[in-house]
């Protein structure tokens, strides 16, 4: 059965509950980029690009919002001139009422996103951010609750967030005591009468929740809660959560050689080539592996790791990181499609009256013979 009412604002939404746009770089462009967000969805497309042929490929499955990795409009054009290509990628989504959404770097950083796809793809061990920019906050949420919904508020909790620590899950702290209340003429109380001070066993139930799940756990929890005037507070939690920044560092399963781990990397990354640098018979167990360009990461990557796997390597670059001791192995930008997949996956686990659709269109602008 179709949802009539599923509107593209509501996908975006679930989206950014697992990849919130904060977490992209100020100086990205993330999020819409053509089009609107009210409208019902008609079909899904995700891509690594947005191109002629993408818009193409969108209209023919008659998919009215595609999400992209890299942004349509990054650079702010100072013009939209139809006959240029950008611009006619621009006339064609709005002539066919096409919206374009874009997670950008923010899908690069996020748990589970381009870098984590990467590690995984390689089967990596100890998995650990590259280069860390900061670190999760938390808040303590605290809800007083009658004691008869002390689980029904939690679960609302937990299945939004809440009470995540380390490797435990539904944490909480409860106790018991009284409330006190005196509904007015206009209140319509679930427990009491107007003008009676009431006397109420309730439960207090404390939960950490990281600071990006906050909004989300509390509407959940005021939901559930029974009462007309939920009475709850939020603090700051001034400890540090998990690092947060772009690209990974972990162990293979077992140290292999350069070349095997080339090898590997071309088949498991589904690229057409891989190019290499450095000694083909070293020996390499730890990883540095950043999607994209990376190649103003070679110093931190000498730091951490014994090869580095990224895009956009140029020669002098590639012959200094060489001559310093560092094994690199290049899959192309284009290896970021690993992402198509995995954003499909988490739009239609949630919405699975969509149409969802991974893009079979080649965008890779390189060949090889
Ligand atoms: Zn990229």
């Amino acid at each position: 059965m179709t949802d009539k009412r599923l509107r593209i604002a509501d996908v975006v939404t679930h989206f950014e509950s697992w990849c919130p746009p904060s977490l992209a770089y100020k100086w990205d462009n993330v999020g819409l980029q053509v089009g609107e967000l009210h409208q019902k969805v008609t079909g899904v497309l995700t891509t690594l690009d947005v191109t002629e042929a993408v818009v193409d490929e969108a209209i023919q499955l008659g998919a009215n919002l595609i999400i992209a990795h890299h942004p349509l409009l990054f650079a702010a054009p100072k013009k939209l001139d139809t006959t240029a290509p950008k611009g006619r990628v621009v006339k064609k989504l709005m002539q066919h009422n096409i919206t374009v959404y874009a997670a950008h770097t923010n899908l690069d950083i996020v748990e589970g996103g381009v870098n984590d796809l990467m590690a995984d793809a390689l089967d990596l061990k100890e998995v650990r951010v590259f280069l860390p920019e900061g670190h999760d906050t938390y808040k303590k949420v605290v809800v007083f609750v009658p004691a008869t919904h002390e689980q029904i508020v939690k679960d609302a909790l937990h299945t939004n967030g809440a009470g995540n620590i380390g490797n435990y899950e539904k944490v909480s702290f409860v106790s018991q005591g009284n409330s006190y209340f005196q509904p007015n003429a206009e209140a319509q109380p679930f427990i009491g009468e107007a003008g009676k001070l009431e006397k109420v066993e309730e439960v207090r139930i404390e939960v950490l929740v990281p600071s990006k799940h906050v909004n989300q756990a509390v509407k959940a929890m005021v939901a559930a809660h029974p009462y007309e005037e939920v009475a709850y507070d939020i603090f700051a939690d001034e400890k540090k959560g998990k690092p947060f920044g772009l690209g990974r560092v972990g162990e293979l399963p077992a140290p292999t050689t350069l070349k095997d781990l080339a090898a590997l990397v071309k088949q498991r990354y589904n690229v057409p080539h891989v190019r290499f640098a450095g000694d083909a018979s070293a020996t390499v167990e730890t990883v540095a592996i950043l999607g994209g360009s990376g190649r103003d990461y070679v110093d931190q990557a000498l730091q951490q790791a014994d090869v580095y796997i990224t895009g956009d390597l140029t020669f002098h670059e590639t012959q200094d990181a060489v001559e310093a001791g560092l094994q690199l192995i290049d899959p192309g930008h284009y290896a970021e499609q690993i992402m198509k997949k995995k954003v499909a996956d988490y739009v239609q686990t949630a919405f699975s009256d969509v149409a969802v659709h991974v893009s079979e269109t080649d965008t890779n602008p390189f060949q090889s013979i």
